[in-house]
């Protein structure tokens, strides 16, 4: 799907340096652009434009930009200077994430060479401050990156930002597939459908169950043979248990059926309606969300949306993204950790060793034992992140974390699991975390980063809350404080 994308790179000058120097600039431009793409380090391509002069340009290329499926959002840099009053007509219609690349084409100022020729074509430090303004003064949600341009950090920088406006496009166009209702009574997997279609453009609608029951009965044998297949190969098989696994398997494909039918990449399910089914899916469900489907259990649509966009933000990368949640705490001063899993459903991508499929009974649900993927995440830097409805408005929560090897082998818990330490500390991230009002269900990403969710949060116009190293109590509630009244006020 990154293939798919392209950024527009968008030169800002003016006609008054005469012919010359503009394609001097295009030329560079169309360099700078071939060389970033060649670097290997930008996730899509990026397309030089043109160099636009006047309003009616930059007027009519961003009416392409918001018309082109393709693009993904524009990367605009003023190698001279362009007035930027021309500019607000065409920011005013801009529909497309907005990066402005503060670089400059030559890296140090030459000595010998430099005269007021030089200074005319090289004042990127004078053109993109007048730039900036006008989207300061627009109030426009944008990224700034500052650096020379063919330096690693700086291609990073503008990938990583890439990885974050794709993000908003699949957002826009998400489709999630609801099989049952919330669970009776829990509040903070609710939320406000039509809220979150303006804001967030998902599209989140309801199937019966009961549907999902006439296409599993309508699945071949020959299709479970061919998913049984997959699974042996992907994973081991530690039960001999097989008729429970190839149920699990016919749920799949149905599952997989009915949302690739209605273009859903995301579904939620609920163990309080599996009217006709046999067992609640488990290595059904881990199974679609290693092909990339978000999912969210208890009727959690919010979370399972989430996954399926930062799972989008990440494709390619090996870390893994997982719904999670947060299940019970180890408080021995000398190891504080937080332990997550699921009843089931936790995404192989963000396991350490090759995940097994066993069988075991269910505490709740009144069905029969499920078949699920048991294993242990692995360590490393993540993020957890959960998206809850405030009344009014969205808040996106997202936490720093560190995920350790498993400290116990816990030989009786039958489902996977994850051990991590909340930043700043264990009791002060659990403090913050219940008084931002975060929800017990989250994505966990080993990929997607807090300042990529940073940025998908202003373009989305929502509020972002972040939990991390230098993070207290204190200075946390005081952010929530002005974050209320500055929400009321938008
Ligand atoms: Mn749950």
């Amino acid at each position: 799907m990154l293939k798919d994308y392209e950024f527009w790179f968008l030169v800002g000058s003016q006609t008054l340096y005469g012919p010359e120097v503009l394609d001097t600039v295009a030329r560079r431009a169309a360099e700078m652009a071939d060389k970033m793409n060649d670097s290997g380090l930008l996730p899509c391509r990026l397309v030089y434009k043109t160099t636009v002069k006047s309003n009616q340009e930059i007027s009519d290329t961003v009416r392409e930009a918001n018309y082109d499926p393709r693009c993904a959002g524009i990367i605009t840099w003023c190698h001279t200077f362009s007035p930027s009053k021309m500019w607000i007509n065409g920011f005013h219609d801009l529909q497309k994430p907005y990066c402005h690349l503060a670089t400059q084409y030559n890296r140090e100022i030459p000595n010998e060479e430099i005269d007021m020729d030089f200074m005319n074509l090289n004042q990127a430090a004078h053109g993109d401050r007048e730039h900036g303004f006008i989207a300061a003064r627009m109030r426009m949600p944008r990224k700034v990156i500052a650096g020379y341009w063919e330096d690693e950090d700086v291609q990073r920088r503008l990938g990583s930002w890439m990885r974050s406006a794709v993000g908003v496009m699949f957002s826009r166009s998400l489709k999630v597939m609801r099989f049952g209702d919330n669970m009776r009574e829990v509040a903070v997997t609710e939320g406000d459908k039509v809220e979150v279609q303006i804001k967030l453009g998902w599209q989140v609608n309801t199937w019966p169950v009961g549907k999902l029951v006439a296409v599993m009965n309508e699945v071949t044998e020959e299709e479970i043979d061919a998913l049984m297949n997959c699974y042996c190969q992907q994973y081991e098989m530690a039960t001999n248990d097989i008729e429970t696994v190839r149920y699990q398997a016919r749920e799949e494909i149905a599952m997989k059926k009915m949302l690739d039918e209605e273009g859903c990449r995301a579904f939620s399910n609920t163990f309080q309606d599996l009217y006709g089914m046999k067992q609640l899916p488990g290595l059904a469900s881990q199974h679609l969300m290693a092909q990339g489907y978000g999912y969210g259990g208890e009727g959690d649509w919010k979370v399972a949306a989430m996954t399926a966009i930062l799972k989008a933000m990440s494709e390619g990368q090996t870390g893994g993204t997982a719904f999670m949640e947060d299940y019970t705490y180890n408080l021995n001063p000398d190891a504080t950790y937080s332990l997550g899993a699921h009843m089931l459903e936790v995404c192989p991508s963000v396991a350490a060793e090759k995940p097994r499929i066993e069988v075991h009974p269910l505490g709740i649900g009144d069905r029969e034992p499920p078949a699920r993927l048991v294993f242990e995440g692995h360590a490393g830097k993540g993020i957890v992140v959960s998206l809850v409805d405030m009344g009014g408005r969205l808040r996106l929560i997202v936490q720093d974390i560190e995920a350790v090897k498993p400290i116990l082998p816990m030989p009786n818990l039958p489902v996977a699991r994850v051990m991590w330490r909340a930043l700043p500390d264990l009791t002060t991230g659990v403090e913050c975390w219940i008084t931002a009002g975060g929800a017990h269900h989250t994505v966990l990403s080993y990929d997607v980063t807090a300042e990529q969710m940073k940025d998908w949060a202003r373009m989305m116009d929502i509020e972002y809350v972040h939990i991390g190293a230098g993070t207290t109590v204190e200075k946390l509630e005081e952010q929530l404080f002005l974050n209320d009244l500055a929400w009321k006020l938008k």
